[in-house]
């Protein structure tokens, strides 16, 4: 695809070549490019022509033009249109009006969503504390905080301003349905060309506008293998703090297609590289930077291999969960502080659940993570201390747990990473696919060569509580008195 568009890019600069400066928009006619309608989905064509016949403008604009010019599959279909948002919600009964910070339709078709953003006109203006309660954004189309953080952008413009105001020269090249032709404005296709990543305008003035274009342009290197330009990759270092000012659960769903699109490993490299990891994961950063191992885990080598196996399961058209992603992350800092918890004296149990609670608290100022995915995260954790104990009915239990299969996915993750486990992930597989007879005898090879952590115990009678009993337990509760029956 890429030699293609070698010819395509001379053709669009031989139509200039007659002038000494170039000007923009070069256009490149349907018969020049491969672009198709074929190639496009149905919805997102049907949404063009819906806008068209409506008296409006439409382009296929972004992550779909771009990635179809480079030969790979687009993620999803962004539509831009000189109508405005509340217009483009009347137009489509299937629609909703969402974001405040940047107002926009998402008109869905099935499972499918279609974005359609209407043309923006340049910066906002005003100024406005990051502190500055919501309320008194209130009617203002255009807002930036104190440290030029673009807090609203609702001011409408033309394409050419559209344009000028998108992030990578790249993702400003525009589809035109009406007559099937690519318009680029920024010199897209040549820096395609090129295999090269350049911010649009001054590198400096728009990672403060928006600081979260480091991430992107880090994600895109990830994505496409290509090179940020000088220029734009210079002051990331420099500026790689302006994420601290980004809302966290903005922060979440970045780091989700940064690091679980399937290009994960080659992106925390690169996010390191740059400085950026560390303000995504400021323990996991730390534990890394201190070298700290110990002999059931490498954080390091952990990490990747987590970062494989999502990226593999990607590849092969597999599903991945965010809640397992954010558990390979977090999970060295867990396993650091269980530690420390532990050697104040505290038992295993509730200093796991302890140690949870603390990454946890600690990553949520970073980028949010909602309960629907801490739940499981803990959960995750938790069954790295259950999966050796797997005596009398516990294993049986086990195989029901709804997170079994995310718990025993990590543990292998762990195993592959180096961690000497006993062949627990094999017995484990072996359990699983094992008739019922064969599961006792497994069970039993294990009764026979019980070690000192794995064997049953002699239940101690448990003593019971005087007073408080109806109170539901807190972890360290419930902790203590599963421990007297773990360990
Ligand atoms: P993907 O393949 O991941 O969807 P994309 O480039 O389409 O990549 P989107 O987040 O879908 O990324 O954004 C669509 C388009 O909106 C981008 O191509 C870019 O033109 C513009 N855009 C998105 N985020 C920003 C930003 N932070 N600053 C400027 N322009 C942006
Ligand atoms: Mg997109």
């Amino acid at each position: 695809m890429l030699t293609g568009l070698k010819s395509l890019v001379r053709k669009a600069t031989s139509l200039l070549a007659s002038s000494k400066v170039q000007t923009y928009p070069i256009i490149i006619p349907r018969s020049d490019h491969s672009l198709s309608r074929t190639n496009l989905s149905a919805n997102a064509v049907k949404v063009l022509y819906r806008l068209n016949k409506a008296g409006y403008d439409a382009f296929l604009v972004g992550g779909c033009v771009r990635d179809h010019l480079i030969g790979i599959e687009p993620k999803d279909f962004d539509v831009v249109t000189n109508a405005t948002p509340e217009e483009v919600h009347s137009i489509f009964s299937n629609s909703r009006l969402i974001g405040r910070r940047f107002k926009l339709v998402h008109v869905t078709f099935g499972r499918e969503m279609i974005e359609v953003s209407t043309f923006r006109a340049g910066s906002a203006q005003s100024e406005d504390d990051d502190e500055t309660p919501n309320s008194s954004l209130k009617g203002k189309d255009s807002a930036r905080s104190t440290h030029g953080i673009v807090l609203r952008d609702n001011v409408y413009g033309n394409i050419e301003e559209d344009a000028e105001r998108r992030d990578f020269t790249f993702n400003a090249l525009y589809y035109n349905v009406k007559d099937f032709s690519i318009h680029d404005y920024c010199g897209g296709l040549k820096d395609i060309e090129k295999k090269q990543i350049r911010i649009i305008g001054d590198a400096r003035q728009r990672y403060q506008e928006d600081p979260v274009r480091m991430l992107r342009a880090i994600r895109f290197a990830g994505k496409l293998g290509f090179e940020i330009e000088a220029a734009t990759a210079a002051p990331i270092k420099e500026m790689a703090h302006l994420l601290d000012h980004i809302p966290p659960a903005r922060l979440f769903e970045e780091v989700l297609k940064l690091l679980g699109s399937g290009n994960g490993i080659k992106t925390f490299e690169l996010l390191r590289q740059y400085g950026l990891f560390r303000y995504l994961f400021p323990d996991t950063d730390a534990l890394l930077q201190s070298g700290w191992k110990r002999d059931d885990i490498d954080p390091e080598a952990f990490i990747l291999q987590g970062l494989r196996n999502t990226d593999d399961r990607i590849q092969s058209g597999k599903t991945t969960a965010p809640y397992f992603l954010y558990a390979v992350l977090l999970w060295p800092s867990v396993a650091l502080r269980h530690e420390e918890f532990q050697a104040q004296g505290m038992p295993a149990t509730p200093a796991l659940h302890q140690a949870a609670n603390m990454v946890l608290d600690n990553q949520v100022a970073s980028t949010a993570i909602p309960r629907r995915f801490s739940t499981p995260m803990r959960e995750i954790w938790d069954m790295q201390y259950r999966l050796p104990k797997r005596y009398g009915k516990r294993a049986f239990l086990l195989l029901e747990h709804p997170r079994f299969r995310a718990g025993f996915d990590f543990l292998l993750i762990r195993e592959l990473s180096g961690t000497e486990l006993d062949g627990l992930g094999a017995w484990w597989e072996e359990f699983q696919h094992a008739t019922e007879s064969q599961q006792r005898e497994l069970i039993k090879s294990i009764d026979a060569r019980a070690s000192d952590k794995e064997g049953p115990k002699k239940r101690r009678p448990r003593r019971r509580k005087k007073s408080n009993s109806h109170n539901r337990d807190t972890n360290d509760n419930s902790g203590k008195t599963r421990e007297n029956f773990d360990e």
